[in-house]
C-alpha cells in the first residue's frame, strides 16, 4: 500500500487536479469522474489514471466529453479522510448559493471550502462546454470495512436506470439520509450520478475494481466503442462475480448518528450487507451497546476514527416499490 500512496504523492506534485480533459468527437455523452473526495480513499485516482494512461497510449477514440479530477487534494497530501470538513457533506444548497454569488468569507476559508471553490470552477467550465449531451457524474470511493463492490444514488429516476444497468446492487436512496454530497449536487442538474465503493480502502484489489467500473460506465454510456476496452466482459464478471446481490435494489431504513467517534466501536467483524437480526447489538457507545432497531443488512459500518455515519440498516425493495422510486 505504501507503493500507491507514493504513486499518488507523484500525482499530487506533477500534476493539478485534473487527471485527464478529453474533448471527444462531439457525439457521446459528458461523463465527469471523482475521485479522493475524501483523502483516505487513494484507490479511485490511481484507477483514473491507469485507465486514462492506457486510453491515450492506446490512441483509443473517444466520442464522449470526459472530465476525471481529484477531490480533496489537500486530505489525500496528508492520508487522512478530512482536514476541517468532509468534503462529500459540504454540498448544502446554502454552500452552492454561496459559491455562485460571490464566494466565502476570508473567516470561512479552511482548506475543504478551498477545494470546494476549485472543484465547483473546474465542474462549472465542464458544464459550460456541454450542448444538451447525456450528462453523467461517477464518484469513486473506498470503504473503511471490506465489501462488495456496490453504488449508492439519490433518489434520482435518471440515476436509478444508470445504476441498474451495472452488475453490482446499490442503495436507492442515499439523500434520504446523507445531505451535501457532490452527487447530490450533480443529480440536481441532470446528471445521472452514481457513487461507486469499490472496497476496502487499503485493498490493493478496490483499483482494479474501480477500473472495471471506469471501463464499464465509458462503455456503457457509448463514450467509447466497447470493441476497444480491453477485457470488457472481464469487467463485468470481476464486479459481479464478487457479489451475491447483483442488480438488487435497496434502500436505506435507518443511520446511526455519532456524535463522538471516539466514544464509538462498531463490534468487530461486521461485513456490508450482512444480515442482521433486530436486537441483535452491533457496537458500544459512551460504555452503552447500540442495538439494531430494525432487522436487514448491515450497511456501512463505521471502522475508521473519523466520521459521524455510525452504521446504517438497509433493506431490499420489492418490484413494486422499484417503481414508486
Ligand atoms: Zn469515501
Amino acid at each position: 500500500m505504501e507503493r500507491v500512496w507514493q504513486e499518488i504523492e507523484r500525482l499530487l506534485i506533477h500534476k493539478d487536479r485534473v487527471i485527464t480533459e478529453v474533448p471527444g468527437n462531439g457525439q457521446g455523452p459528458a461523463i465527469a469522474f471523482c475521485a479522493g473526495l475524501h483523502g483516505n480513499e487513494p484507490s479511485g485516482v490511481l484507477a483514473l489514471k491507469n485507465v486514462f494512461d492506457y486510453i491515450k497510449q492506446h490512441e483509443i477514440p473517444v466520442k464522449g466529453r470526459l472530465l476525471a479530477f481529484v477531490g480533496n487534494r489537500n486530505a489525500l497530501h496528508q492520508r487522512t479522510r478530512y482536514l476541517s470538513h468532509d468534503l462529500n457533506r459540504m454540498w448544502t444548497p446554502q454552500n452552492i448559493k454561496k459559491l455562485h454569488n460571490g464566494g466565502f468569507n476570508q473567516k470561512e476559508l479552511d482548506p475543504e471550502n478551498l477545494e470546494m471553490v476549485a472543484i465547483d470552477k473546474l465542474l462549472q467550465d465542464f458544464i459550460g462546454r456541454l450542448n444538451g449531451q447525456e450528462r453523467f457524474f461517477v464518484d469513486l470511493h473506498t470503504t473503511s470495512s471490506p465489501s462488495i463492490p456496490f453504488a449508492a444514488i439519490d433518489n434520482q429516476p435518471q440515476s436509478y436506470r444508470f445504476a441498474l444497468q451495472l452488475p453490482i446492487p446499490f442503495v436507492a436512496n442515499l439523500d434520504d439520509f446523507l445531505k451535501g454530497t457532490l452527487m447530490h449536487y450533480l443529480d440536481h442538474i441532470n446528471f445521472k450520478a452514481l457513487v461507486f465503493e469499490a472496497g476496502m480502502h487499503d485493498d490493493p484489489a478496490s483499483i482494479q475494481k474501480h477500473e472495471a467500473l471506469i471501463w464499464l460506465v465509458l462503455g456503457l454510456s457509448g463514450a467509447i466503442d466497447q470493441q476497444y476496452i480491453p477485457n470488457y466482459h472481464g469487467c463485468f464478471t470481476l464486479l459481479q462475480g464478487l457479489s451475491e446481490h447483483p442488480h438488487k435494489v435497496f434502500k436505506i431504513l435507518y443511520r446511526h448518528h455519532v456524535a463522538d467517534n471516539s466514544k464509538f466501536h462498531m463490534l468487530p467483524g461486521f461485513v456490508n450487507f450482512q444480515p442482521i437480526e433486530k436486537g441483535m447489538t452491533l457496537a458500544m457507545e459512551n460504555g452503552r451497546p447500540v442495538t439494531a432497531p430494525f432487522s436487514g443488512h448491515i450497511f456501512m459500518p463505521l471502522y475508521q476514527d473519523k466520521g459521524t455515519d455510525g452504521f446504517f440498516i438497509i433493506e431490499r425493495v420489492s418490484a413494486d416499490e422499484k417503481a414508486a422510486i
